[in-house]
This record gives structure tokens, C-alpha cells and sequence, in this order.
């Protein structure tokens, strides 16, 4: 790989007695992996099903390596069903370290498109509440469907800036994940294009933003509570330094060490703060494209700053404003066998939320827990997230080898022995519904995410 000749300088600095092993790294090919989603799918049963060669990774027990040349992964039905998320191997150490816990409340500050957002989502196990928040609303978008997808329950997203959200949730959460925009050093591997935009002065300018970021970060997190910052740069101004400016801002905050021996100690050399060694870094020569992995312990004192926040009724939540929340009780005894516990109908709209649902005002917020359907005059119409988070009662169950499956997520008619509206599943992963009568199942696969042609 062709390096510009400042930045090699640069690295070298940065990089020291690493440099040599970082620039052999980069004439290998780059690491690609998938992470199973544990919420959908058992790890063994679809490694089995995608028959592919893998080994596990050491950022994550549920991450695995593929052949770095695999194409096509990102429209394999197991795909389509949430049972995986592909993601860069490096790229899962934050969450680890995180180590989010069920019942928690977690925030995911820079979150789009989604791999960190769902690990976390994954370790929570659809308790608690995780507020997923991306700033770009086309971005945020994405993290949405991403969500979606992996049929993630107890989940809000959010688009706003941190400055926003700040004022939203003062002292709200017991982690907080700053996954920071950075100037992408550690993905030059599999975007050369980032070394066009490489400047010493862009790093400094990152540098601010993260600060920024990250004084925002700590208004919304709880004393006592833990923050993980991270970041897919190799810079030691966008990591070693921002932590150490970060700790001198805030006394009340200490490194604490990450209990996963992956990667390397971060450099002490970089930056005046001797606790930075708890910080751990990854190079391309250490399994993963590159990450910088911190976690902070915000100090315990009295609560006397920490606002009572208003939040919605903890349980039993029961809401309508149209009067009609009865047809989606209709539609859901019929249809699944579960009780879901707090249900609100907004403009026709029913959302089925996570069990704590703080009130975020001022605050964009895009999707809430699930989107169960719309009331539309005296029907109920479920949606698409309903079934990639439930599983009905009547469920058309597709294996790999039928090629009815890549019919369906093409959007076409199957033929289908039940009557009225039916989830759809590929080896027993949900991926969708339809709605049956005389023989025929019509599709509801949502057009944006259909396939065009396959097998
Ligand atoms: N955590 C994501 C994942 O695992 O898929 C990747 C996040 S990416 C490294 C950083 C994100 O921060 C981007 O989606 C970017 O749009 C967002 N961002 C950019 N500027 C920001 C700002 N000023 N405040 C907060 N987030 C910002």
C-alpha cells in the first residue's frame, strides 16, 4: 500500500517500537467478521447454516472472522432474518469492555449504523432501556432498519445533537458509549480513500469535537457510572491525549482497567496521564483493522446534582388517543400468545415500549421499543418490526434450500396453507410476515429492503 510520506512519519511517531509490525500489517488483506445476534439465533446453529469458514475473535465471544474476500454476505436470508450483524473484528472491543448488563439503562451517543448499538442491545437481553442516539438523520435512519432488523425491543432512537439529549436526560444512565467520529486511521485498509482526507490539522479538529462529545456524554451519565470511549483511529491526539484532557477536566473520572486482554496498553508516551496503560489499543498486526478502547469510572458521590427525571409510567402503560386500542388487542390474542405489558397508541400508531420509557422533550426521537401496526378506521395493519421482534403463533417455516425464501424477499406471492396474517421464517429465524387467504400468502416484505433477483 502506498503511504504518503508525512503520514508514515506521523505513524512512526505515534506508532514507535508497533510502527514496524503496523506497516507489515498493511500489505496483508483486511479483517472482516460477523457478530451472531443472539436476541434472534443460536451462534453454533448458524455458523452451521452459513457453512463458512470462521474462528472465533478475541473482542467478543459471539464475533467471528470470515475469509476477507466473502461477497454477497449482506443479502443472505440469515442476514435479512437479524441473526447476524457484520461488523469489523476490532470494532466489538468497545462493548466488551462496556460490558453492559440486563435491566441497565445505556446510552449509545454516536451510534449509526448500528454494530455497537446491537451488541449492546444483545447483552441487555430486552430489559432495561438503551437509547441509541445518531446525530445525521440519514444515518440515523439506517440505525433504525439495523435495529429493526435484529429485532432489538427495548431500544429509542434518537436524532440529536449530544448538546440536545444532554438536556434531555441529566445524570439519566448507568453506561454510556462514545464511539466517537474520528479521522478513521485504523480503516485504511478497506477505505484508502481516508488517506486523502488525512491531515495533522484534521486530527487536532476531531480532537475538539470528541472533547466536546464527551463533556456531553458525562451530563447524562449517573454517579458511579461507567463510560467507555473508543474510536477507529490510530492518532494519539484523538485518543491518549482526549482522555488525558478529559481527566483533567474532570477529577470526579478514572481509567479503570478493561478485564478482556485484547489489543495492546495504549502508550503512555503520548500524553502525560500514566493510567493511560489501562486504555488498550489495536493494530492491524494485533487481529482487528484498529481501535482505541477506554473505559472511565465516574466517582460515587451524592446524587445532589442528578434531576428527577419525569418519565412515563413504569408499568401497565396503557395508552390510546383514538379509543380503538382494542382492535390491536384483537389482532394480537389472535396472533400471538404473549402479554405485552406497555403499549401506547399515538395518531393511530402502537408502539409496544421498553420497560422504562423516560420523556424526552426537545428530543427527536424515531423509533420507540416496537412498532407493532397502525389502527387504520376499524382495522389494526401490524408491521414489518412487530414480526422481527415476536414470534406468532402462525409462522410459514422456510429452510435455506427452499427457494420459496428468496421469493419472499423478493416480494412475491408464496403459496401458504394458513389463513389470515402469518410470519415467515427461514430455519426457524423470523424474517418477515404476510397476510394468507385461499392458498396464498401475500407479501408484506417492506419494498426497501427486498431483493432483486437471487436465486
Ligand atoms: N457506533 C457506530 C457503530 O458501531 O455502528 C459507529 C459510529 S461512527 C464511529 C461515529 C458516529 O458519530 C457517526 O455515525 C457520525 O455521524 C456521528 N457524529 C458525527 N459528528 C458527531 C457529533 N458532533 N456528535 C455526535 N455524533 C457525531
Amino acid at each position: 500500500m502506498q503511504l504518503p510520506e508525512q503520514f508514515k512519519k506521523v505513524m512512526a511517531q505515534t506508532l514507535g517500537e508497533a510502527y514496524a509490525g503496523y506497516i507489515r500489517a498493511l500489505e496483508q488483506p483486511p479483517f472482516r467478521g460477523l457478530r451472531i445476534n443472539t436476541l434472534k439465533a443460536d451462534a453454533e446453529q448458524v455458523l452451521l447454516k452459513l457453512a463458512l469458514q470462521t474462528k472465533r475473535t478475541p473482542f467478543c465471544t459471539d464475533g467471528y472472522y470470515i475469509d476477507s474476500n466473502l461477497s454477497g454476505l449482506g443479502n443472505h436470508p440469515l442476514h435479512h432474518a437479524g441473526a447476524f450483524y457484520l461488523q469489523e473484528p476490532s470494532a466489538m472491543a468497545a462493548v466488551t469492555a462496556l460490558a453492559p448488563q440486563p435491566g441497565e439503562r445505556i446510552l449509545d451517543l454516536c451510534a449509526a449504523p448500528g454494530g455497537k448499538a446491537t451488541q449492546i442491545a444483545a447483552a441487555m437481553q430486552q430489559t432495561g432501556v438503551l437509547v441509541a442516539n445518531e446525530v445525521i438523520p440519514g444515518r440515523a435512519r439506517t440505525l433504525c432498519a439495523n435495529m429493526e432488523r435484529l429485532g432489538v425491543s427495548n431500544a429509542i432512537v434518537t436524532n440529536a445533537d449530544p448538546q440536545t439529549l444532554g438536556r434531555a436526560l441529566p445524570g439519566y444512565f448507568d453506561r454510556i458509549l462514545v464511539d466517537a467520529p474520528c479521522s478513521g486511521e485504523g480503516m485504511i485498509r478497506r477505505q484508502p480513500q481516508v488517506l486523502e482526507q488525512w491531515s495533522e490539522k484534521n486530527r487536532l479538529s476531531c480532537q475538539q469535537r470528541q472533547l466536546h462529545i464527551l463533556n456531553e456524554a458525562d451530563q447524562m451519565l449517573r454517579p458511579g457510572g461507567c463510560m467507555v470511549y473508543s474510536t477507529c483511529t490510530l492518532s494519539g491526539e484523538e485518543n491518549e491525549q482526549v482522555i488525558a484532557m478529559f481527566l483533567q477536566m474532570h477529577p470526579d473520572y478514572q481509567l479503570v482497567p478493561i478485564q478482556q486482554p485484547f489489543g495492546r496498553p495504549a502508550f503512555d508516551r503520548l500524553c502525560k496521564e500514566p493510567s493511560i496503560v489501562l486504555a488498550r489499543r489495536i493494530l492491524p498486526q494485533d487481529g482487528g483493522e484498529g481501535h482505541f478502547v477506554a473505559k472511565l469510572q465516574k466517582t460515587d458521590r451524592q446524587r445532589e446534582n442528578v434531576h428527577d427525571l419525569h418519565a412515563w409510567p413504569a408499568s401497565g402503560l396503557l395508552k390510546s388517543s383514538s379509543g380503538e386500542l382494542h382492535l390491536f388487542w384483537d389482532f394480537y390474542h389472535t396472533y400471538f400468545s404473549d402479554e405485552p405489558a406497555h403499549i401506547v397508541e399515538i395518531d393511530g400508531r402502537v408502539l409496544l415500549l421498553p420497560e422504562q420509557m423516560p420523556a424526552l422533550p426537545g428530543v427527536h426521537v424515531l423509533a420507540a421499543g416496537i412498532e407493532a401496526g397502525k389502527i387504520v378506521g376499524k382495522r389494526f395493519v401490524p408491521a414489518h418490526g412487530l414480526y422481527m421482534a415476536k414470534r406468532s403463533v402462525q409462522t410459514l417455516e422456510l429452510s435455506l434450500q427452499d427457494k420459496r425464501i428468496f421469493r419472499f424477499l423478493r416480494g412475491e406471492e408464496l403459496d401458504c396453507d394458513y389463513n389470515g396474517y402469518c410470519g415467515v421464517a427461514v430455519e426457524g429465524i423470523c424474517v418477515g410476515f404476510g397476510k394468507a387467504s385461499n392458498g396464498h400468502l401475500k407479501n408484506h416484505y417492506p419494498k426497501g429492503l427486498r431483493i432483486i433477483g437471487g436465486r
